[in-house]
């Protein structure tokens, strides 16, 4: 199952994914952890990545592309994939339509998590995420069962986003809401779209993915 979850900053693509992945044994891609582990091991790709996603804006296409096609080279993606926060705007959707031509890898299946956009700033304001495992936690909405220790590795230690601040957060939203458009036309078109209502509870949520997933396996 190759596999694309769209949604908006904070719609909770990160909290599906950490599901799906357990339950379908395919490997999460997300650009947005590939390039925090970039920006911690100072390599110079995360440097060069960490100026765009300071200011809440896309990391230019040349170097996501070539990050999502390297990844996708990765033997582990023979049976499926994630990915999650790429392709962000046409351009991307386009060089992976040529990567998954060129490399067998062909998308089948994209699940936009559709939020209402004013809550998704509380969301991401109130996110943080366990230092060991990166299970994603919220202050109000998701908290940890006991409280200081993660419930999916047990760690003890949670840091919060740098591009979570309110400002940062707020030009991410309105950043990837101009894009988000035309993105959904691409794959509606193609017939692989299709809707979750994120505005559900979190288990409610995978309820319905598994649903859809279960028609596409
Ligand atoms: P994304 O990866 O799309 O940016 P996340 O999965 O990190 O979003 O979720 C953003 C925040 O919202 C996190 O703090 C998470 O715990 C919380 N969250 C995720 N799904 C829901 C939901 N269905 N209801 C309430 N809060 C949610
Ligand atoms: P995310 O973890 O998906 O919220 O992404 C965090 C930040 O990483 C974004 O605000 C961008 O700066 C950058 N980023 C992640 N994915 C992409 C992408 N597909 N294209 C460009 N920038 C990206």
């Amino acid at each position: 199952m190759n596999l694309m979850l769209m949604g908006l900053p904070g719609a909770g693509k990160g909290t599906q994914a950490e599901r799906i992945v357990d339950e379908y044994k395919i490997p999460h891609i997300s650009t947005g952890d590939i390039f925090r582990a970039a920006i911690k091991n100072g390599t110079p790709m995360g440097l060069k990545a960490k100026s765009f996603i300071d200011k809440g804006e896309l990391v230019p296409d040349e170097v996501t592309n070539g990050i999502v096609k390297e990844r996708l080279g990765e033997k582990d993606t023979q049976k499926g994939y994630l990915l999650d926060g790429f392709p962000r705007n046409m351009v991307q959707a386009n060089a992976l339509d040529s990567i998954g031509a060129e490399l067998d890898r062909k998308l089948v299946g994209v699940i936009n998590i559709h939020v209402d956009p004013a809550s998704l700033l509380e969301r991401l304001t109130g996110r943080y995420i366990c230092r060991n495992c990166g299970a994603t936690y919220h202050k109000v909405f998701n908290p940890t069962k006991v409280a200081g220790v993660c419930d999916r590795c047990g760690g003890t230690e949670f840091f919060q986003r740098e591009d979570d601040k309110p400002e940062t957060a707020k030009n991410r939203l309105d950043v990837n809401i101009k894009m988000n458009t035309p993105l959904l036309d691409f794959y509606k078109q193609k017939n692989i779209l299709h809707e979750v209502n994120g505005n559900q509870a979190i288990e409610k949520v995978f309820e319905d993915v598994k649903k859809i997933l279960d028609t596409i396996k």
